[in-house]
């Protein structure tokens, strides 16, 4: 498959690729690449991937350019695409997304679930609408009274099919494609494929095309993960700080933009720590010269961006540092997978800023994990201020009011800081304790107990 890296090689509709620069997308994620092209060519897709990989987009765009090219009035009581989402809020967060990369479209689009008042879905409904995005049951009802009419639906997705057959949903599922005109496209999401789903999926599909894109956890849980909450200003002091540590031998840095890894890779080099950036401005050449000083470890740091990263293997990669956190999650997975390459360890720090909460939530979402956390916000010199929940024990120490001062050995106490570049004390973080853990299986695990866990609701 010819995998397309920027969207305008999709030959989207103008006013989608405009509504796409609005919202900041420049290229596809994965999934967007391989899902797209196929909703496009008018076939059935059965696609396996999670929330976070960038999937609402996947099929939101590809359904918005079919509706453009085919322009026809909303059918009474009834609507031209119909979304079938487990929840509330996903159901809410695909309505945004179709209204986002629509606008100025002139769409219709409305969204119908439980717990609220059925009166304005009623009216929207009434009307007629291009895009409904529901939950099974809300929607059920309203065929049940005839408020909804689905024989000219023109395109079905079902988003998180797992999590529908979780929540009970199957038969509410059932008696709403029965409803459904035969002729029509359809697009199947999962983040599981067990039997009952693929079974399902041969019912509903009409010889479909397969994408998926790799499962996020596997790759997350060999690396060695730790987050730094920062304040935004202080993160290039903090990122030199961290190279005081000599175990960071071979690092590979992320920012978000191609600017910003010029402007990191002259303040490490101002600091006097070696660094290179790679990404889409520099040329040919330019990146191979910066690609082989790295590798032969004449600069300690790469700095680069997500793109420029793609498909460059670079082996004894120790440590890769996110700078900012990606948008889309899958891209944390991509960019960790940098380091621990063939069966090596490796190590990821990620500084985290305020306003990149969210994601970071949605990464712990998608990598099935609940990454370490550290504050090391607004401390002015004093020792660390742990994560209230998931600092490390010896830090916990330090910090807790009220907690008895801590009565190891200075040897001991000394190991769990390194020297900030300002030459302050600053906690070693646990995974450069040489006495850590000795692996990242149990670097994310805390008491015995595993860090991993299975992701509920959507
Ligand atoms: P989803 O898996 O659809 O929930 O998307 C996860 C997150 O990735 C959302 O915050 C999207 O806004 C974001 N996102 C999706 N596609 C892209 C893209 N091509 N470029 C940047 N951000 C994206």
């Amino acid at each position: 498959m010819n995998i397309l890296t920027k969207f305008d090689e999709f030959g989207f509709a103008a006013p989608i690729l405009r509504a796409l620069t609005a919202v900041g997308y420049t290229s596809p994620t994965p999934i967007q690449a391989k899902a797209i092209p196929t909703i496009l060519a008018g076939r059935d897709l059965l696609g396996i991937a999670q929330t976070g990989t960038g999937k609402t987009a996947a099929f939101a765009l590809p359904i918005l350019h079919l509706l453009t090219q085919q322009p026809r009035q909303a059918p009474r009581g009834g609507c031209r695409v119909l979304v079938l989402s487990p929840t509330r809020e996903l159901a809410s967060q695909i309505a945004d997304s179709f209204r986002a990369f629509g606008q100025g479209l002139g769409l219709r689009v409305a969204v119908v679930f439980g717990g609220v008042a059925h009166g304005p879905q009623l009216k929207a409904l009434a009307s007629g609408v291009d895009v409904l995005v529901a939950t099974p049951g809300r929607l059920i009802d309203h065929i049940g009274s005839g408020a909804a009419l689905l024989r000219s639906t023109e395109f079905l997705v079902l988003d998180e099919v797992d999590q529908m057959l979780d929540l009970g949903f199957i038969k509410p599922l059932r008696r709403i494609v029965g409803q459904l005109p035969k002729l029509r496209q359809n697009l199947f999401f999962s983040a599981t494929m067990p039997k009952e789903i693929s079974n399902l999926a041969g019912e509903l599909l009409n010889d479909p095309v397969s994408v998926s894109v790799a499962p996020a956890a596997t790759t997350a849980e060999r690396v060695r993960q730790q987050v730094l909450l920062v304040d935004a200003p202080d993160k290039r002091e903090v990122l030199i700080g961290l190279f005081a540590d000599e175990v960071m031998e071979r690092t590979i840095v992320f920012t978000r933009t191609k600017h910003g890894a010029d402007k990191v890779a002259r303040h490490l080099d101002g600091a006097g720590i070696a660094a290179a950036a790679i990404h889409g401005n520099k040329s040919q050449s330019q990146r191979e010269r910066s690609l082989a000083a790295f590798r032969a470890g004449r600069v300690r740091v790469l700095v680069a961006t997500d793109i420029a990263a793609r498909g460059i293997d670079i082996a004894g990669v120790t440590h890769v540092v996110n700078f900012e956190l990606p948008e889309v999650a899958e891209n944390y997975v991509h960019r960790i997978g940098r380091t621990a390459r063939a069966g090596a360890e490796g190590t990821a720090i990620s500084l985290c800023a305020g306003e990149e909460r969210d994601l970071l939530r949605n990464i712990e979402r998608v990598t099935r994990l609940r990454i370490e956390t550290i504050d090391r916000r607004a401390q002015a010199g004093a020792a660390a201020k742990p994560h209230p929940v998931e600092e490390a024990p010896a830090q916990r120490r330090a910090a807790r009011p009220g907690a008895k001062p801590d009565a190891r050995p200075a040897k001991e106490r000394k190991r769990d800081h390194a020297v900030a570049a300002d030459g302050k004390a600053m906690p070693r973080l646990a995974f450069m304790n040489p006495r850590g853990p000795a692996s990242p299986a149990k670097a994310n695990r805390r008491d015995g107990e595993p860090l991993a866990r299975k992701v509920v609701g959507g």
